[in-house]
């Protein structure tokens, strides 16, 4: 469908050490978002935005939040074209943690072989450099193209994805008719996304002496059926719906179990309070709602039955006292699961370019977490792919690192899709 003179003029203008150099000046600037340590998304915006000036980009600054830029470059197609295809890769990056655990220090770019280590070596900034060259190499080709690339360079990933909606609500979202999310799935074409429901449950008991309980009320025997009954709704979830081939088994983790959840504890001290996390994530065909209505249940179920288990002791042990507990349910955050159709053109078009620029057939996959590509597809119904260079259990890790020929393997094949996505003129 694309001719292989278009293909090689573009791949010409590709310039691997632009990519790892590119790279290399992004993963140097700390862009973890810590408004103790003054740093941000900032300096890393504004570095990608002269840089993308200097291509003959058209560029717009927004800031999503005070100090936290979204960078949106946009390279014009010939006029009539109807499609829009938006490549889409965070500033962000999460925290070093203790730095003298790093072999290679997190703000270098070091290059060791072929492995360049950094803070957002593989989550995102190499895959954002990849993007970025690509979307030079179109353009300095010159070739013809039926539509316009956005590349949408976003803050707030790795937190509340701001970024994204921030973009979304200015009506950026509005022409995009395809998006690929450029995030490390180790050269997978993935074309769906867990999605997840956040909660969280706060028990409500008496504070008192720990050598004389039954003077208050525990909160502990709610905790307890609390974790039992994310466990039967787990369990029930893996036997209704089965492992999912892309996603795997959907689940109902408790993460964080606190009591009390603030001040300090004490060992002879019972709590007056308790909170339960819970991060639910979901596969496709699990409804949101119904999940969020199970978890309502539990909060309801666990009142009733450490009220009535109370009562029953208390009754035993000739103990008149309050047994009404409170179970409360918050939800924090709930983002959708996603799933695109693999005949969708933006999906034939990253199969044909892995083929074209590997040799190798393109092999599908899922992404274990949400990324901006949910809100994309959840607010605004876009079709869209992740693919990126990187192994997938690497980001967040101490000595983060990614492979740079893949990086530029990667810039490739983001180029190619383009190519393939709005090459040819739309039947
Ligand atoms: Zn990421």
């Amino acid at each position: 469908m694309v001719s292989a003179d278009l293909i090689d003029r573009v791949l010409d203008r590709l310039d691997p050490a632009e990519v790892i150099e590119l790279a290399a000046a992004l993963v140097r600037i700390n862009s973890v978002f810590d408004p103790e340590a003054g740093t941000s998304e900032q300096e890393a915006a504004g570095f990608v935005a002269r840089w993308a000036e200097r291509q003959g980009f058209a560029v717009l600054v927004e800031e999503a939040a005070p100090r936290r830029p979204n960078v949106i470059v946009t390279h014009e197609g010939s006029p009539g074209g109807k499609r829009t295809l938006m490549f889409e890769g965070h500033t962000d990056v999460v925290t070093a943690g203790d730095p003298a655990a790093w072999t290679h220090p997190p703000f270098a770019a070091t290059i060791v072989g072929r492995r360049m280590y950094g803070r957002g070596a593989n989550d995102t900034k190499g895959n954002l450099a990849a993007m970025l060259c690509a979307m030079a190499a179109l353009r300095r080709a010159g070739v013809p193209l039926y539509g316009d690339i956005l590349g949408g360079v976003l803050c707030d990933e790795e937190g509340a994805m701001t970024g994204v909606q921030d973009f979304i609500r200015r009506g950026h979202a509005d022409r995009v008719s395809a998006a690929v999310i450029c995030e490390p799935q180790d050269g997978l074409i993935c074309t769906s996304q867990k999605g997840a429901v956040r909660a969280r449950f706060t028990i409500t008991g008496r504070m008192c002496h720990g050598a004389m309980p039954l003077s208050g009320l525990n909160p502990a025997p709610a905790v307890a059926e609390i974790i039992r009954g994310l466990q039967a709704l787990e369990e029930e979830a893996c036997r209704r719906l089965g492992r999912d081939p892309d996603l795997n088994w959907p689940s109902f983790t408790p993460t964080v179990i606190q009591a009390p959840p603030e001040g300090p504890a004490q060992l002879n001290v019972v709590p007056s309070r308790a909170v339960v996390l819970v991060d639910v994530r979901t596969i496709p065909r699990q409804s949101h709602p119904a999940i969020v209505a199970g978890l309502e249940r539990l909060a309801a179920e666990t009142r009733r039955r450490v009220r009535e288990a109370t009562l029953a002791r208390d009754a035993e042990l000739g103990v008149s006292r309050d047994p009404e507990l409170g179970v409360d349910l918050e939800i924090l955050s709930d983002r959708p699961c996603t799933q695109t159709d693999r005949g969708e053109p933006v999906v034939r078009a990253a199969a044909w370019a892995t083929r074209a620029v590997t040799g190798r057939e393109p092999v599908y996959g899922g992404v274990p977490g949400a990324t901006d590509g949910t809100f994309l597809s959840a607010w605004k119904r876009i079709p869209i792919v992740t693919l990126g260079a990187g192994l997938r259990e690497i980001p967040h890790q101490v000595d983060e690192w990614v492979d740079v020929d893949q990086l530029v393997e990667t810039a490739r094949i983001y180029a190619l899709t383009a190519l393939a996505y709005l090459g040819s003129p739309p039947p």
